[in-house]
């Protein structure tokens, strides 16, 4: 016999939430509705009296241009939480504009993506600020294992399944074997650390001030990690540092390609760490399952083939990188009692 669930019958969605609360971006999935919610993990807030003014997309709008009264902020910035009011804040924002826009009559349950390096005092205040902003129950679940099962990564083999999950404020190497972490380490490197890499590049060579945004939207735009034959050019503008006014210059790929060569250095030292420390019967599972990337950073051009150049094992890019880590969230939520293991507990 067939039993559907009350939500079915009565019209009302499920309504349980599954979040990645990421250093450069939040995202909220909710069963069955998909993603309801993607913007960038930054809150504006009032200065005199830390009122949330807005987070997400608008709060990003404001960084680097507020006034006294206002802070506009990344509070996950370094990948772990740096300002905790403020995560919490941000936490609550958005959970509750998911929430109000639907008809909940049952509170829900939610499960959060949130750093490796987590402390179990910054894991209660997520768990909290979630419990203020309406969850009936709370669970978390580091991102590098949200983001193998998320990839279709088989975490419940007696096998090694590796992960590089490059984010804005860290990358997260783990290995995963019977649902469990064998290996786990976050170094601080990320998309923000090429973006200053390409800031203080133009810096030193054409005394030019540009911003990290503007950096960013290089590195998308041509950054790469091996040279390729074809080059790309782009033009950026910023403050002349000489004269003090605007000025604009000509970016090769070269150029940008030499500026990221150290973040992408101390990214490769991670991979290659993790695979020293990796138990000997799993070492050989990864010749042939190889490497899975996710995490926006996995998008850098050529990337995936330097580190398979680099260990000499086969490497994939999951198909929708920087989705991976909600959507494994989301399938750990669904199949609560087969992935129990896999939560921080
Ligand atoms: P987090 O999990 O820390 O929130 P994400 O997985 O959302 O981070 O990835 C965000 C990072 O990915 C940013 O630094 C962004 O610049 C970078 N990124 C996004 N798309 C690309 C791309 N096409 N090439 C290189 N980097 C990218
Ligand atoms: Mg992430």
């Amino acid at each position: 016999m067939k039993f559907w669930p009350a939500s079915k019958i009565f019209g009302f969605f499920s309504n349980d939430l599954a979040i990645d609360l990421g250093t450069a971006n939040t995202v909220i999935y909710v069963r069955d509705q998909g993603i309801v919610l993607d913007q960038p993990s930054v809150v504006a807030v009032k200065s005199s009296t830390s009122e949330v003014l807005a987070a997400g997309n608008n709060a990003k709008s404001m960084l680097g241009k507020t006034p006294e009264s206002i802070i506009a902020c990344r509070p996950m910035r370094d990948g772990v939480i740096a300002n905790y009011e403020l995560t919490e804040s941000m936490l609550r924002y958005f959970i509750r504009e998911v929430h109000n826009n639907r008809k909940a009559l049952v509170r829900p349950r939610m499960i959060i993506g949130v750093p490796s390096g987590i402390t179990q005092v910054e894991k209660r205040a997520v768990e909290d600020s979630a419990k203020q902003a309406g969850a009936r129950e709370v669970y978390t679940i580091i991102e590098p294992m949200a983001a193998a099962i998320g990839a279709g990564l088989p975490v419940e083999e007696p096998a090694a399944n590796m992960v590089v999950d490059i984010g804005g404020g860290t990358t997260e190497v783990a290995i995963i074997s019977l649902k469990d972490v064998v290996y786990c380490k976050s170094a601080r490197v990320g998309g923000d650390e090429m973006d200053k890499a390409i800031v203080q590049y133009v810096k030193r060579k054409y005394n030019l001030l540009v911003g990290e945004r503007t950096a960013e939207d290089v590195k998308i735009r041509i950054g790469t990690a091996i040279l390729s034959d074809e080059s790309n050019k782009v033009e950026i503008k910023g403050r002349d540092l000489v004269t003090g006014v605007p000025k604009t210059v000509i970016l090769s790929d070269a150029e940008v390609f030499e500026s990221l060569a150290e973040p992408i250095s101390v990214i490769i030292d991670a991979v290659r760490s993790a695979l020293e420390n990796a138990p000997p019967e799993l070492s050989s599972d990864l010749v042939d399952r190889g490497i899975m990337m996710c995490g926006g950073g996995a998008l850098l051009r050529n990337l995936d083939m330097l580190i398979s150049k680099e260990t000499g094992l086969p490497v994939r890019v999951a198909e929708n990188p920087l989705l991976s880590v909600v959507l494994g969230a989301g399938k750990v939520l669904d199949e609560l009692d087969f992935f129990r293991e896999a939560l921080l507990r």
